[in-house]
C-alpha cells in the first residue's frame, strides 16, 4: 500500500528506500539490513523493519515513530528496537504514554539511548557504532559495520590440520575484522563528517545536502547546522565511498534546480558516485 513516497536505489545486495527533504520529513531503510533510520513519516510498508535509528529529535525526524509502534503492534508484531539519543527517552516515553491515554492502545516498544561511542551488535554479523554529528539539537551519526573473523596473519602458511592444533592449545588464531558497510548522518554540519573519518570509507554514506545554491549566507548555514555544495566540493578527496546519497534538499529547489547547480560545480571524481536523492 502507497501511502507516502518512497524512492528506491539497489547498490549491491543492498535495497535503500526512503525519503527526505528539509522541513518536510526524513525516512530510510535497508530491509536486508533489517534497519531504518528516522521516524519523520512511516511508510505502511516499512513497519515490516524491527530495528530503527533516530538521529535527532527534529520533528521531521520522529514524528511518527508513536504510529510505527502502534502498526507493529495492531499487526501483532514484536515491540520494535528504537535506538535514540540518550536525553530524548524520557521525554518520548512520556509522548507515548500520552498517546496511550487518547487512543487507548498500548504502545510497547525497547526504546534504547545511546550516545557517541556507543557500539550496538545487532547479530553476529553486524554492529552499528554511533558518532557525533553538530546541529542545532542534539544529534547524532550511526554507521553499520560488518564483522568477519578473519585468520590472524602468522597463521597464514599453515594448514588446516595444524590451525586446528593452534586452536585446539588454546591460542586464538582469528581476529575480527570490521568493513564499514554504511553510515548515515541525519541533519549535520560538515564537521559531523569529519568527527567519524569512517564515513568517508564506509561503501555506502547517506547523508545530508540542505543547500546547494550560492544566495545563501554560509554563516546561516551553518548556524542553522546544515550542509552545503560546497562542503562536498572542499571535501572531494575524502570521499571514498562507493555510493554517497546526498538528501534532505530545501524545499525551495526543485529536482532539476539541484540537478543544474551540483551538476555544474561538483568534480568528475565524485559526480560518478553522487546520487542526488529526490
Ligand atoms: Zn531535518
Ligand atoms: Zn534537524
Amino acid at each position: 500500500m502507497k501511502n507516502l513516497p518512497v524512492k528506491t536505489l539497489t547498490h549491491g545486495d543492498l535495497t535503500i528506500e526512503g525519503f527526505s527533504r528539509a522541513a518536510v520529513q526524513s525516512y530510510w531503510r535497508i530491509p536486508e539490513l533489517k534497519l531504518g533510520f528516522d521516524l519523520g513519516a512511516h511508510p505502511w510498508d516499512f513497519m515490516g523493519t524491527p530495528n530503527w535509528f533516530v538521529t535527532h529529535c527534529h520533528m521531521d525526524h520522529i514524528v511518527a515513530l508513536p504510529v510505527y509502534v502502534a502498526r507493529r503492534r495492531m499487526m501483532k508484531m514484536d515491540p520494535p528496537k528504537i535506538y535514540l539519543p540518550a536525553h530524548a527517552v524520557e521525554t518520548v516515553h512520556s509522548i507515548l504514554q500520552a498517546f496511550t491515554k487518547l487512543d487507548r492502545g498500548r504502545l510497547p516498544c525497547d526504546l534504547i539511548g545511546v550516545k557517541p561511542g556507543d557500539e550496538i551488535q545487532l547479530n553476529r554479523e553486524m554492529v552499528v557504532t554511533v558518532g557525533e554529528t553538530r546541529h542545532t539539537v542534539p544529534s547524532l551519526s550511526y554507521l553499520v559495520w560488518q564483522r568477519r573473523n578473519k585468520l590472524k596473519p602468522e597463521f597464514a602458511e599453515l594448514t588446516g590440520e595444524q590451525i586446528r592444533d593452534v586452536r585446539q592449545s588454546g591460542t586464538e588464531v582469528s581476529h575480527e575484522v570490521r568493513i564499514p558497510l554504511l553510515g548515515y548522518t541525519g541533519d549535520t554540519r560538515v564537521e559531523g563528517l569529519d568527527l567519524t573519518p569512517a564515513l568517508y570509507q564506509c561503501k555506502i554514506l547517506i547523508t545530508e545536502m540542505t543547500f546547494v545554491s550560492d544566495d545563501h549566507s554560509q554563516d546561516k548555514i551553518r548556524k542553522n547546522g546544515h550542509m552545503h555544495l560546497h562542503d562536498f566540493i572542499d571535501r572531494a578527496e575524502k570521499f571514498e565511498n562507493e555510493l554517497i546519497i546526498a538528501s534532505h534538499f530545501s524545499t525551495r529547489y526543485n529536482y532539476h534546480q539541484v540537478k543544474k547547480l551540483v551538476n555544474a560545480a561538483i568534480p568528475d571524481s565524485l559526480a560518478e558516485r553522487l546520487h542526488l536523492w529526490l
